[in-house]
């Protein structure tokens, strides 16, 4: 009988990870190696004195794609893992104006569009309709589909021609909607996956589509609860985690990958690689031997990378407070200049907006009993840009964000903290080898997008996978999940 074929996936986030369980359901012997003492890439957890901190994705989308995780290894998601509906979806929130609550019932929003600017309830209808059209083409169609050359570019082009992806999510938004608050609301989406809604593809405004189409969903015991259920599967079907495993090169002879190193001495033996780790680091570093890896990374060093974040994580020793919706979006008083700071100043602005979590409106086991566990993210430019000494930098905006947080969100914040980290475009560059400290990889414009993204098999060395969010079609939960699907579909294509 033939051994089977020995893959191994570098790095534990959602897309190494989604990428190992197909393998291993489909046949291959599968080893996953994470640098970190825990999976889940981004997707981290912090825990101290009680609490509970999922470091990165809180917003679950696309429920279906998880699902199918389970579904093709006969498992059911909810003996695993159970996911609690959040509504609303997001509160977005301003300094002088009414918030606005976002959610999927369409009278409501009607309402909400009216009290605001009547003449936008038609045009928010459009919108949706047009919303749902990209969701279909951009995700459904080719969401999972690995684009390895230009011929499947082309064959989509005249779809994404037909719903004007050269467009930018703001300005297709803007052709439909008069108020700037509401334009707003219906733009920021793509910042959830690194893009700048003036810049990135109209292809973007699929995200509000998809929203409405599953919902947005939270695990029971956090982000990481839903890690550890992917680990478990995984683990079930024969799979091996090596955890505190950082892979040092990848060894290829004649153009075909044959090992992997670590840091620690040790070596694994594969007949396929695929990396989740960030796409320069895979090729500057880990093929930084090999001619193919000092190419590709000279070619990926002139690309754009998207903005990083700083990040605190916090809890108190109160529940959360009456009203805080799970998910707000605290808009600060410029919207178009700011974001342009955040894509391309050389150094952090004076304001901010921010996005703020408090997981214990849906889920109270995650702080002790009548307490609760919080994390605010703010958008900042990445190192390339902005190369900020965040030791210092740090704590000064940390101080500055939680006054604000303070004087318009949580009442007595200062006063009730028990614990308090942040992380900062360092921790991101140093932690999770992100080229630039990036959070969210390649900025996903249209010429860095689909056949214009590190695909997922490499062109010159044919057992050399990548996956996750510099790959096709880029991040965010469903994103990498997606990824992974085409990864998987190539590699079990094999012979
Ligand atoms: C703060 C934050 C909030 C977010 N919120 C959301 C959200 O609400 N919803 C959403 O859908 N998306 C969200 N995102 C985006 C989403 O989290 C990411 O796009 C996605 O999780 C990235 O997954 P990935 O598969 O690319 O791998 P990553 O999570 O980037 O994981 C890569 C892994 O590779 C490991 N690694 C790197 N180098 C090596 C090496 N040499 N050897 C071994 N291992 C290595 C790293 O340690 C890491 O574990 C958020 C991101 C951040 C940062």
């Amino acid at each position: 009988m033939r051994e089977p074929q020995r893959a191994v996936v570098i790095g534990a986030g959602f897309g190494g990870l989604a990428l190992a369980i197909r393998l291993q359901a489909g046949g291959m012997q599968t080893t996953l190696l994470e640098k970190r003492d825990k999976p889940g890439g981004r997707a981290y957890v912090y825990e101290d004195k009680g609490f509970i901190f999922d470091a990165g994705p809180t917003v679950i989308t696309d429920p279906t794609a998880l699902e199918e995780l389970f579904t093709l290894a006969g498992r059911r998601m909810a003996d695993y893992v159970e996911l609690l509906p959040v509504a609303p979806f997001y509160r977005l929130c301003w300094e002088n104006a009414p918030a606005f609550d976002y959610g999927n019932d369409q009278a409501e929003l009607e309402r909400q569009i009216a009290q605001r600017h009547p003449a936008d309830v038609e045009g928010y209808r459009r919108f949706l309709v047009y919303s749902r059209a990209v969701f279909e083409e951009g995700y459904l169609k080719l969401g999972a589909v690995p684009f390895l050359n230009f011929r499947d570019m082309a064959r989509a082009g005249p779809q994404l021609a037909r719903l004007q992806a050269w467009r930018s999510v703001y300005s297709k938004v803007a052709s439909f909607i008069e108020d700037e608050h509401l334009r707003q609301v219906l733009s920021f989406h793509s910042l959830l996956v690194g893009g700048n809604p003036f810049a990135t593809s109209s292809i973007y405004t699929l995200i509000h589509a998809l929203e409405r189409e599953w919902g947005v969903w939270f695990p029971r015991g956090g982000t990481g609860a839903l890690v550890q259920g992917l680990v478990r599967l995984f683990e079930e079907l024969g799979g091996k985690l090596e955890l505190n495993a950082a892979v040092a090169s990848i060894d290829v002879e004649q153009d075909r990958v044959t090992a992997v190193q670590l840091d620690d001495g040790r070596r694994f033996d594969a007949d396929a690689v695929a990396s989740n780790a960030d796409v320069m680091h895979t090729y500057g570093q880990l093929l930084r031997d090999h001619p193919r890896g000092a190419r590709e990374a000279k070619r990926l060093g002139s690309k754009r990378f998207s903005m990083s974040l700083f990040v605190i994580y916090f809890g108190l020793d109160v529940p959360p407070p009456a009203g805080l919706a799970h998910h707000t979006v605290c808009f600060g008083p410029r919207y178009r200049e700011l974001i342009d700071e955040i894509f391309k100043a050389e150094t952090l602005a004076d304001d901010f907006s921010l996005y703020l979590h408090a997981p214990c409106v849906t889920d109270p086991s995650l702080a002790p009993p009548g307490a609760s566990a919080h994390y605010v993210l703010a958008p900042v430019p990445h190192l390339g840009n902005a190369p900020i000494d965040w030791q210092r930098e740090g704590p000064r905006y940390r101080d500055r964000i939680l006054a604000y947080l303070e004087a318009h969100y949580i009442p007595g914040l200062r006063e009730h903290l028990v614990t308090c980290r942040h992380f900062t475009p360092e921790g991101f560059r140093d932690e999770l080898n992100a080229h630039l400290g990036s959070a969210f990889s390649l900025e996903p414009i249209l010429t860095q997008s689909a056949w214009f993204r590190p695909h997922n098999r490499d062109a010159r060395i044919p057992n050399l996978y990548l996956v996750g969010a510099g790959t096709h079609p880029g991040a965010g939960v469903p994103g990498v999940i997606g990824s992974a699907k085409a990864t998987a579909g190539l590699m079990l294509e094999q012979p």
